[in-house]
């Protein structure tokens, strides 16, 4: 193998949209600090844009011991060629040994185009990041392959550094801690206008699209809402609470609700503070999508459904009775207080269900 002891640490890109961070930046920090602590580097945070200085006090905040900010006017808005530029000097200065991207549209362009250019190897949407510790020092990255068959475990052996894109919702942030302390290193870049081919008109938002990834509160339902309608009463739940509606392959495939809902191993992996199963069996390839949400309530009339092995908590009952009863109660206790009182956590058992 050649000799790669130049290239040290691992480097994590902050991805944000007009200076918010997208939440996979700081979940991918967390994870580049595990991996980070087994090789004994540090780990350090990329973020590029105008104006975004705040970000990278931020990453700071988040786990970063370093991190390079490259603040341009040219940057204000992601454009594949600034931006792989930016990264290329980065990497070219700092020859960290493993970068991390999240798995977005954004971060999959960027990936794609700095590998192909350095040149090295780039593993896409992965699900489990690992490392071999001294002296070989490989990135273990883990995906699916093979509609979804097998896992393929992939190494980059022969170049540096070795890079790979990683879904949302998969690896857990560290929890932020302002009192945190790190080195911000400005960057110098250059680049004129006039050497960049992409304008950006205008960024239109869809609105109509829900953002699974990073809602904080999910109300899932499955096969057992029976057909399209029920899903209404879901929305009504998730209204309440301020949460988006999800859904498992069985309802989506069924058409009663688009794929984008869809949360599962062939869907989004989601990791947020509230997650409602609602007739949802819990099929292991629904609960790779969900198994890291911080509280689990699941709601199903069989006893014995695998969800509630995943679920804090349980309700065993009819869907059809006890989702109106807890938007109810939800809308009486005035939403996100209901949440905010840890002590009524347990209020969904007050409608008639059982604990399991
Ligand atoms: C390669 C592959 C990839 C896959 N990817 C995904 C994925 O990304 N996401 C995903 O979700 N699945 C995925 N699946 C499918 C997965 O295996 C299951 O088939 C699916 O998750 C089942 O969905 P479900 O739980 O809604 O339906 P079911 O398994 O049919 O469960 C319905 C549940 O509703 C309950 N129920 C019925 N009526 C009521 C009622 N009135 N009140 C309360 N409870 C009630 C039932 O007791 C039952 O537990 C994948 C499968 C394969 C092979």
């Amino acid at each position: 193998m050649p000799d790669w002891s130049a290239y040290r640490g691992v480097l994590v890109y902050i991805e944000h949209r007009e200076g918010i961070a997208k939440k996979v930046g700081w979940q991918l920090l967390g994870q580049g600090k595990r991996l980070a602590d087994k090789l004994e580097v540090e780990v350090m945070a990329l973020v590029i844009g105008h104006n975004v200085g705040q970000l990278a006090e931020e990453a700071i905040t988040y786990g970063a011991d370093r991190v390079f900010l490259v603040d341009a006017p040219e940057l204000k808005d992601y454009r594949t060629y600034p931006y792989s530029r930016a990264s290329m000097k980065v990497i070219h200065e700092v020859k960290p040994e493993i970068v991390l991207f999240g798995a977005t549209a954004t971060g999959r362009d960027l990936a794609g185009a700095i590998a192909t250019h350095l040149p090295t190897g780039l593993t896409a949407d992965t699900t489990e990041l690992d490392v071999e510790p001294h002296p070989s020092r490989l990135l273990q990255a883990s995906r699916p392959a093979f509609s979804e068959k097998m896992m393929a475990t992939i190494l980059c052996k022969q170049y540096r550094p070795q890079m790979a894109t990683a879904r949302a919702g998969v690896f857990e942030a560290l929890p932020k801690d302002p009192s945190r302390k790190g080195e911000i290193v400005q960057i110098d870049f250059q680049i004129q206008e006039s050497e960049i081919a992409a304008k950006v008109l205008d960024f239109i938002q869809d609105q109509s699209k829900i953002n699974l990834e990073e809602a904080e509160i999910i109300v899932a339902g499955g096969r057992g809402l029976g057909g399209p309608e029920p899903f209404k009463m879901l929305q009504e739940l998730a209204d309440a609470l301020g949460g988006v509606v999800g859904a498992s392959r069985a309802a989506v495939d069924a058409g009663w609700i688009k794929h984008e809902h869809q949360v599962g191993q062939t869907g989004y992996t989601v990791r947020p503070k509230l997650y409602f199963a609602i007739g949802i069996s819990g099929a292991v390839q629904h609960t790779v999508g969900m198994q890291n949400s911080d509280l689990i309530i699941a709601i199903n009339r069989d006893p014995d459904a695998p969800i509630f092995k995943v679920a804090h908590y349980g309700i065993v009952g009819d869907l059809f009775q006890i989702v109106p009863a807890i938007t109810e109660e939800v809308r009486s206790r005035k939403g996100a207080s209901f949440l905010s009182n840890s002590s009524n956590s347990s209020a969904a058992n007050e409608e008639g269900g059982v604990r399991v």
